[in-house]
């Protein structure tokens, strides 16, 4: 299908590239040798799954996609990338489905594409093998526009004949694929945040939501997971570490959960109290229309730093996500409202 607009096709090709990269991780694990590199100190891990992950997702999606700016987490010596590293694929499914108007006629060169190769390398050397994730990112304009995770291990605790790894995708306005959105039941805080980069100003900021429970995992794209498979309403991270290539696909999925529906929903009725009213008025008649309206008005999630402002993604941005990270599904407000005033004069905004 060449004549689908270029943003479907990259979202297809990334698709195929990021299996492939999981399928590289699952491989430079069963060999037994990681090949382990410290980059900045020893919880900045790079392996040999990092590099082949990425030079074969970067070398795909140039060789298809030309003009793209790509933006690899690993900075790795300019070499030739084996045949045997190239995905020419295109997942079908995506290309089936049809571009948001807003995206159709999008340019190859206005595109930026943000990759973790590998996130939670750290999880990934200590057989936390579920907290591993690959990452392609999709922005324009500084917005991140599509979002394409694999999980490699995805399934490995069911033993030696379970089918291992999972795709999942999204794009604002069309919805997000490849999993089962789920919400944390009733109206519980359970807070996500780091396991191997945790700090004091980390920690007072967790405690500062008053969660009833708190889950230490690793990697930023499993956090993610956790938020939209009802595992966990915040992932909060009051701290500098996470990059653009952790939180651009991820915020793209956030934003794409609740799909067509919701995007159009939120489009139509932005600023338009009146509307809300009178459908909340008339949703208020109906048996259980609590939970109705809960899931009806807050189907999409949000990234953002911990003032509550949004990261750009633009080509030339800076690639730490200096002021933390804060994702949730819904109640978004809440979060932003319980950080410590310590922890917003710690990390300023960009
Ligand atoms: P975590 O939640 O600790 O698993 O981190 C999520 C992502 O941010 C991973 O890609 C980490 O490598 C990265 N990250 C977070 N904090 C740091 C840090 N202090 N140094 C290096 N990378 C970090
Ligand atoms: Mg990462
Ligand atoms: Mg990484």
């Amino acid at each position: 299908m060449s004549g689908s607009p270029v943003v479907m096709r990259l979202v297809a090709s990334a698709y195929s590239v990021a299996e492939k990269a999981g399928a590289i991780v699952r491989k430079v694990l069963h060999s037994g040798d990681l090949g382990i590199v410290e980059k900045t100190g020893a919880n900045d891990l790079q392996t040999l799954a990092d590099r082949l992950a990425q030079q074969s997702i970067c070398a795909s999606l140039s060789r298809r996609f030309p003009k793209l700016t790509i933006i690899g987490e690993e900075e790795l010596p300019a070499e030739e990338t084996g045949e045997d590293l190239i995905e020419n694929g295109q997942a079908e499914e995506i290309l089936q489905k049809s571009c948001p108007a807003e995206y159709s006629g999008l340019k190859e060169e206005e595109l930026v594409v943000w990759v973790d190769p590998l996130d939670g390398t750290k999880e990934y050397t200590e057989g936390l093998l579920d907290n591993v994730t690959v990452l392609i990112g999709i922005a324009y304009g500084g917005k991140a526009i599509a979002g394409v995770i694999n999980q490699p291990f995805y399934n490995y605790q069911h033993g030696a004949g379970a089918v291992l790894g999972r795709t999942m995708w999204g794009m604002p306005g069309l919805g997000a694929f490849g999993f089962q959105l789920q919400e944390v039941p009733g109206d519980r805080r359970i807070v996500t945040t780091t396991r191997s980069h945790s700090n004091k100003l980390v920690t007072d900021c967790v405690d500062a939501m008053e969660p009833h429970e708190v889950t230490r995992v690793g990697g930023a794209g499993n956090k993610i997971i956790q938020l939209v498979e009802g595992r966990a309403s915040a992932y909060v991270f009051a701290s500098p570490g996470c990059k653009k290539w952790d939180t651009c696909a991820p915020e793209a999925i956030l934003h794409a959960v609740g799909g067509k529906n919701c995007h159009f929903f939120k489009q139509t009725c932005t600023g338009t109290l009146a509307v809300y009213l009178t459908v909340r008025v008339y949703w208020s008649l109906i048996p259980f229309s609590k939970y109705l309206t809960i899931s009806f008005f807050s189907c999409a999630g949000k990234l953002t730093d911990m003032h509550g402002n949004a990261y750009r993604y633009d080509a030339n941005v800076k690639h730490m996500n200096s002021a933390g990270v804060l994702a949730t599904l819904r109640n978004h407000e809440y979060y932003v409202s319980r950080v410590p005033p310590s922890v917003l004069q710690a990390l300023k905004s960009d």
